[in-house]
């Protein structure tokens, strides 16, 4: 498994998970084309990316959610109540909802969501794991 920060900090957060062949973003707080330069950068292919995952509505997490989902047809996994609150303007086929506790398969990842306490409308944090 192989995990990078795009970013973190309060201007952006931006995590990248994958195992070589196959990996997801969780969150996207910075712009496609700053996302493209950094994965660059950290040599990740971004044709390796099956999905994003929205932890939570602040714009440090989601502002390069629509330009980088619809730029590279990613589904992205979030909660109808963060959905709800973040106000995204996203392809409703692009839109995937997840639950705490039960995990959802990307390719050969497995993510698990969970609750966590934050200062946001549903916030969760994910647990990813690789089934070889
Ligand atoms: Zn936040």
């Amino acid at each position: 498994m192989y995990i990078a920060s795009l970013n973190s900090g309060s201007n952006a957060n931006y995590y990248y998970i994958g195992n070589g062949q196959e990996a997801l973003l969780i969150d996207a707080g910075l712009s496609c084309r700053e996302t493209e330069r950094r994965m660059k950068q950290l040599r990740l292919a971004m044709g390796q990316v099956k999905a994003l995952f929205v932890s939570h509505e602040h714009a440090d997490h989601i502002s390069g959610v629509p330009g980088i989902a619809k730029k590279y047809q990613l589904p992205v996994y979030i909660t109808a109540t963060t959905m709800r609150h973040a106000n995204l303007p996203l392809d409703a086929a692009m839109v995937r909802s997840f639950k705490h506790g039960k995990a959802v398969s990307v390719g050969a990842l497995s993510v698990l969501p969970f609750r966590k306490s934050h200062d946001a409308a549903d916030p969760h944090s994910f647990m990813v794991s690789w089934w070889r």
